[in-house]
């Protein structure tokens, strides 16, 4: 048996490395960060992320010059008042999907003329609230909602802009797309079985409406350009029908988020530059070969921003040996789990892990990182190899925890969820801070 392997640059944001066994942070120990903010704790390095926001926003500026639409960042990867004001302050527009993130960007004074509003079932409040403030752009998903948001805006005495979710057929998921003509999903409105023609016909007539364009959202962790490119085309061709039908143009087309990011060391992250340049190729060349003008293009990433930048520190609680027929299991158990991280259980999703806060020269051995609550599939990784000397104390890191971890936390068995905590030029500070059960017991009357 080996030594257990780090995991490498390609798994942790850009300023952070392993020294001496301890994981540093942008000059900020695991031992520190545990000792100052105690754990389970998320950790975001900062200054990666403003670099992965201008990437984005770079590679689209680029590829589509005068006709880049807004790279906005999709909120609901991981959304709090400090991560409101670096996507402004990068210059990126924000993608809000409830009425919840709306308010965090509405309290972190985000401009409404570079927000989008998402959802597959929008309130009449939310809808009225987004209005009052102004944001830009409503994406409406059904025709249910198209006549909520007309009559809302008739009331208001506005006209609102509009994108309309459509949904091409194709399925995008990390390894392989499926294109199909029918789909079985609940969002958006299909081009195949004519509901998307005929909601965006009606949007046409109403006056509180102004349509500016089609937004898609194929899927997520998707490590190849394949599954967008027939949506592209598609869409185009959709485009291309509308127009004729109804003699207007389209000005604005979003094409959604979903690039993947690295996991672990097999994972194929897509690179910002190489994929936005493609999809906007498809785009332009798509517009030229069906006879539209091209239409502004937008993108919404939001795991490829914030997922690399973050990382989880647990400490370890209980280590337990299983001896099995295929040989046998070490089972670490840390402070936090399906919590602070439901990925795992939700979807399979796989983790690196390592010890963090010494080096150890044991070889390692086939381990389990499961949480503490009371459930079996509260797993964080499933399958790795660890020290076999991991014991009580140590720490462990999960690197690539910013997106939906945070943001999909819960409260299960009273636990409170972990802090978030940036950490730029060996300054960490709280951005969001450690629920108490102070918070928990605040809502029992
Ligand atoms: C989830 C979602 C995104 C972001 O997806 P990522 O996989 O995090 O990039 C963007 N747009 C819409 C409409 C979404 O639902």
């Amino acid at each position: 048996m080996s030594q257990a392997d780090l995991p490498s640059s390609k798994i942790l944001s850009k300023n952070a490395s392993f020294d001496s066994g301890e994981f540093v942070v942008a000059g900020v120990s695991a031992t520190k960060i545990a000792a100052e903010f105690q754990t389970p704790v998320f950790v975001i390095d900062e200054a990666d992320f403003f670099e992965r926001a201008k990437t984005f926003k770079d590679s689209l500026e680029s590829a589509a010059g005068e006709k880049s639409g807004h790279c906005y960042y999709a909120g609901k990867a991981f959304l709090c008042k400090e991560i409101a004001r670096w996507v402004e302050r990068a210059g990126l527009a924000l993608d809000v999907c409830t009425g919840g993130e709306l308010e965090v960007a509405i309290a972190a004074n985000f401009p409404p003329e570079r927000m989008e509003f998402h959802g597959n079932n929008k309130s009449v409040a939310e809808i009225r609230r987004a209005i009052e403030v102004g944001v830009s752009l409503i994406v409406v998903d059904s025709e249910i909602e198209l006549e909520r948001v007309a009559s809302i805006a008739t009331e208001m005495k506005r006209v609102q802009k509009i994108l309309i979710r459509i949904t091409p057929g194709v399925e995008a998921h990390t390894h392989d797309y499926i294109a199909t003509a029918h789909e079985d999903v609940k969002f958006g409105l299909s081009i195949a079985s004519g509901a998307a023609m005929k909601v965006m016909q009606k949007a046409l007539t109403l006056p509180s409406i102004e349509l500016r364009g089609v937004h898609f959202h194929i899927g997520s962790q998707i490590t190849s350009d394949e599954g967008f490119t027939l949506a592209i085309s598609r869409t185009i061709e959709f485009l291309a029908h509308f127009t004729r039908e109804s003699g207007k143009a389209i000005a604005e087309f979003d094409i959604g988020g979903g690039y993947a990011i690295s996991y672990v060391e097999s994972d194929e992250a897509l690179d910002p530059k190489t994929i936005i340049s493609a999809l906007v190729s498809a785009i332009r060349d798509e517009s030229e070969r069906v006879g539209i003008e091209m239409p502004t293009v937008s993108i919404e990433p939001g795991r490829a921003i914030i997922g690399p930048t973050t990382a989880t520190i647990y400490e370890v609680g209980t280590v337990k040996l299983v001896e099995l027929d295929s040989g046998s299991r070490n089972y670490i158990s840390v402070d936090g789990g399906m919590s602070d991280n439901i990925r795992t259980s939700l979807y399979d999703a796989e983790y690196s892990v390592a010890l963090a806060n010494r080096i150890s020269t044991e070889s390692a051995i086939s381990s389990r990182v499961v949480g503490k609550h009371c459930e079996s599939g509260d797993i964080v990784v499933r399958e790795c190899d660890l020290p076999s000397d991991v014991r009580p104390g140590d720490l462990l890191v999960t690197p690539a925890t910013g997106a939906y971890g945070r943001s999909m936390a819960s409260n299960y068995n009273h636990v409170p969820r972990p802090p978030v905590i940036a950490i730029r030029d060996g300054k960490a500070r709280v951005i969001v801070r450690r629920e108490t059960y102070q918070d928990l017991l605040g809502l029992d009357s």
